[in-house]
This record gives structure tokens, sequence and C-alpha cells, in this order.
């Protein structure tokens, strides 16, 4: 038997965390090699030698031409989009998330003592296609076997509802981070945790309200001395650290001093939590606005929400507790740690995936006590029922605009797996080819969508208008599309390698890239 050690992952805007399942079944964090729980995740480019984490943070005022911090928000671009360049060499998004995975997987087999073979990543809710290639891609590159890609609340909610599965119950989850702002509301019945609706903002999080900060300490800089400070790359990093301690202490005090020192000259800022939380009132708005959108979009009702549980640094600050007395009549809020609940969930899913495995090949590749653990009473797994978070569509020909248009087959929030089959006319008399656009997006506009592939099948000649062409889409558990076109007995069918990342020759090719760099 082949033994395998996974570990959950969560690759976070401003912290990364592993996390692992014991012998005895239980979750647990893991701590990286400076004895921390999470890891910042900032990379320190020194030579061919990477540092990540609270060094490299450490590093970052003094430093900063030789940090990249940030990353996840550009996770997903090509490479003419985003990269940053160091020792002559050009990085990518993915390769820069690849080193601080790496960096958690070192740790993580010093600290246990095993080789880490398998991981689950997770990611925003509302990651697209692209970002959640992406970040497969990253793990493949530092070397892991990705399991699974799965959503960051979907983690929380299976940490915190792993104890609670005989509990029927339905939960808002509300996910402040660094970087990113996820709200989803999911079901925990009968052992099963289902999703029932999910929205977001991928530039929401705690960095916007350090920006506040940030630019009021610059103007009354720039008042009292006339010099922006922001314009020199060490004064600024400098201030957003200021920024940051500032704002984590309004969340326990009413109070807070910020000093900043930039070529021989300072200033200082007196900042109470009530200037603090009026001027950030814009963002709490813009939570609160995706909130509501969230509800309607399940069709809900505040009283029917049993728990609201807050996860993401961002939710310890009273502005954010407040926000949700404001939503909700009577409120029962529980917390899960928001620094951890998300890779322990992500260490949870790494089992269940495992297990799935074993059912399918029947190689055991678990120990028994993990998999009695992790059965639900009946002896059946316990099981998540993930949504979709985009839109799945097909593009149209419109007779009477004389326009394409968008036909939604899978909407967003549709239970996976879904199966979705339609039937569509040909748009013209003597058609070759039906050609098939396969598109994700909420947009009927098919320029506001991303495109997917093309499925395309024969037809035979002299066809009128309007011979109909069979539609098949089906999105399976591991979130790949097979789309599937019939017409006059002709079928052709696509798989669209959503999710899949690179290939395994592809996979080499790029890992040398990363090879020469030693990560610590
Ligand atoms: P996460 O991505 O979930 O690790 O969230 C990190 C974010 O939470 C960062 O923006 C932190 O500055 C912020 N954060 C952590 N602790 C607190 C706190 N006590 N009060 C306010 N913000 C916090």
């Amino acid at each position: 038997m082949a033994t395998r050690k996974a570990v959950g992952l969560d690759l976070g805007t401003t912290f990364s965390a592993a996390a692992h399942i014991d012998p005895y079944g239980k979750p647990q964090m893991i701590p990286n090699a400076e004895s921390e729980r999470i890891t910042p995740s900032v990379i320190l480019f020194d030579g061919t030698n990477v540092v990540v984490g609270s060094v490299a943070k450490n590093n970052s005022v003094a430093e900063p031409e030789k940090i990249v911090d940030f990353v996840k928000r550009e996770v997903g671009k090509s490479k003419e989009q985003f990269h940053r360049e160091f020792g002559g060499k050009i990085y990518s998004a993915e390769e820069l998330s690849a080193l601080i995975i790496k960096k958690l997987k070192a740790d993580a087999e010093k600290y246990l003592g095993e080789p880490i073979t398998d991981a689950v990543i997770t990611v925003p809710a509302y990651f697209n296609d692209a970002e959640r290639t992406a970040t497969i891609t990253a793990g493949q590159l530092a070397g892991l076997n990705v399991l699974q890609i799965i959503n960051e609340p979907t983690a929380a909610a299976l940490a915190y509802g792993l104890d609670k599965l005989d509990e029927d119950q339905t939960v808002f989850v509300f996910d402040l981070g660094g970087g990113t702002f996820d709200v989803t509301i999911m079901r925990i019945h009968e052992h099963t945790i289902e999703m029932i609706a999910t929205n977001g903002d991928h530039r929401l999080g705690g960095k916007d309200w350090d920006d506040v900060i940030v630019n009021k300490v610059a103007q009354e800089f720039d008042k009292q001395h006339g010099e922006n400070p922001l314009l020199d790359l060490q004064s600024y990093q400098d201030l957003q650290s200021r920024a940051l301690a500032a704002k984590i202490q309004l969340s326990s005090r009413k109070r807070t001093a910020i000093v900043h020192h930039h070529n021989g000259k300072s200033v200082k800022i007196e900042l109470t939590r009530e200037e603090f939380e009026k001027s950030t009132r814009h963002l709490v708005e813009k939570c609160k606005t995706i909130c509501e959108m969230v509800m309607q979009e399940a069709k809900m009702k505040w009283d029917k929400i049993d728990k609201v549980l807050l996860v993401g640094g961002m939710s310890r600050m009273p502005m954010v507790q407040a926000l949700i007395l404001d939503l909700t009549p009577s409120p029962i809020i529980d917390t899960v740690n928001p620094d951890e609940a998300v890779a322990l969930g992500a260490a949870i899913q790494a089992i269940l995936s495992m297990l799935r495995e074993e059912t399918v090949t029947g190689e055991k590749v678990l120990g028994d006590d993990t998999r009695q653990q992790f059965s639900s009473r009946e002896g059946g797994l316990i099981q998540v029922i993930d949504i979709t978070s985009h839109t799945l569509g097909v593009v149209l020909w419109d007779e009477k605009q004389l326009q394409e248009y968008v036909f939604p087959m899978i909407r967003k929030m549709t239970s996976i797996p879904a199966l979705a089959k339609n039937s569509f006319g040909t748009a013209s008399a003597n058609m070759q080819h039906a050609v098939v656009k396969i598109v994700e997006g909420e947009s009927s506009l098919p320029a506001e969508c991303t495109p997917l592939g093309i499925c395309d099948v024969k037809l035979p000649p002299f066809l009128p208008k309007g011979s109909p062409v069979e539609l098949t889409y089906e999105y399976n558990a591991n979130q790949v599309l097979e789309v599937a076109v019939e017409a006059c007995g002709n079928r052709s069918k696509v798989s669209i390698g959503r999710n899949t990342g690179l290939a395994p020759e592809e996979i080499d090719a790029a890992m040398s890239g990363l090879s020469d760099l030693t990560v610590a």
C-alpha cells in the first residue's frame, strides 16, 4: 500500500496555514518552522534564496524591492498581465503562490516527519475558472497532488460542522479576510453540509480598511511637510504595517495613535474607533449589500438563519459584529478561530476526498481509525454538497435582435454535480457545422463572459434552418464540465479542463523554473 499524507492548505491573501488530521482523526494545525500557526503570505527574494513568512514580512520595510505580497489578488492572470522579476527571472502569480506552498509543505514535512504528497487547497467561493486552475497549478508546482480545490466558506463550514452534524441548522458564513470577502448560506442536515448560496467581493478585505488609515496619515504628512510619503516604497510599506497594527488595536481599544517618520520628518495622528468607523462606513456598506444580495439569491429571510458564523481575521472588528446585529434581529453569532478554520476544514476535505478515492479504486490509503472517524453513523460518508459559483452558458444567435446572446445552461448556485439538456435549432440553412461556444459568467452579452471552449459537430448537407441540435452540459463533483453536442446522429463531446491544472509533462517543465531556488 502506498502511504500518502494529505494536508489542508489555506492559501490566504495575507496569511496562509496548513492543517492535517492526526492519528486520532482530529483536525490539527501544523505550526511552521518559526513555531507559528499561520504564515504571512509574504515572499522575500534574496538571490537564489527565497524566504517566506514572518522573516520576509519583517524585512518588507527594509527591503521592499525584494518583497512580494498580496499575490492572491493576481492569481489567474497571465504572465503578461502580472509578473514580478527577481535576479533576471520572471515569476508568474502561480509560481509565486507555489513558493508559499513550498514553504508550508517543507515545514509540515519537518513537523510531521513524513513526506506530504497530497493537498486540498482553499479558494474564495467566487474564484472563476482561471483563478481556480491557477491555484491547482501552484500546488502542482510545489510538488503536491492537488486532490481538490474547495471554497473557503465550505472549508470553514466543515471545520465548524464536523461535530454538529446531528443538529439541523441553517448557517450564514461571513468571511472577511485580508483581501477578500465571502458570504455563504449553508444547511447542515442529516450528515450533509449543503451550500445554498454564495456571493462575495474579490477585492474587499482588511487591506481596504488599512488603506483608509494609510491615506489619512499620508494626507496629514503632506499637509504638514508638503511631501507625499507614499511615493517612497519603503515609507509606503512602513506606513502600511503601522496602519494594520492601528486597525487591530482599534478592535480592542477606543483610540490609538499612529506615528510616521519619513525623510527626517514625522507626523503623529490620533485616531478614535468612532472616527475610523465613520471613515470606513462605505466598506461596511459594501459588505452589507453583498449579504443582502446573497439572501435574495437564496430567497431567504433573516429569521430563517439559525446562526451567523464569523470567519476571517477582520470579523474581529466591532463594526463587523455591529453590522451582523443590524442585519439580523436576533442573531446567534458563533465563531470559529478565524485564522484556522479554513485550513482545518481543508484537512477534513482531504480525508473525505481520499475516502472517495478508496471507494472508487478499492485501494486503501488511509488508516482504519481515520476511516471510522469520518464515516457518519449510518456508515456512509459525510456529504458536502457544493454549488456552482458562476453560470455556465452557451452563445446563441438572436434572430430578432440579430446579435449573439448567452443562454444559461447551468445557472449560478446549482448543486454540483449538475446536468442540463436543451435543444436548439440551427441558425441558418445548409450549415456544415454546429459550433457551440461555451462561456462562464452572469451576463447575457458574450463579450462580458469568459470563453471556456468550443464544441464542434459536423452536420450532414442540405439541412434546413432550425434543424435540432441537442446540447448537454454535465458538471461533475471535480468541477469538470463536459459538453456534448448531438445533431442528426452526429455526436461530439468536449471536456472543458476546468480546474485540472497542468498536464504531468507541463508540470515538470514548469517546476524546473523554480528548482534552482531554495525556500525557507
Ligand atoms: P485572514 O485573511 O482571514 O487571515 O484575515 C486577515 C485580516 O484580518 C488582515 O487584514 C488583518 O489585519 C485582519 N485582522 C486580524 N486580526 C484582527 C483584529 N483583531 N482586528 C481587526 N482586524 C484584524
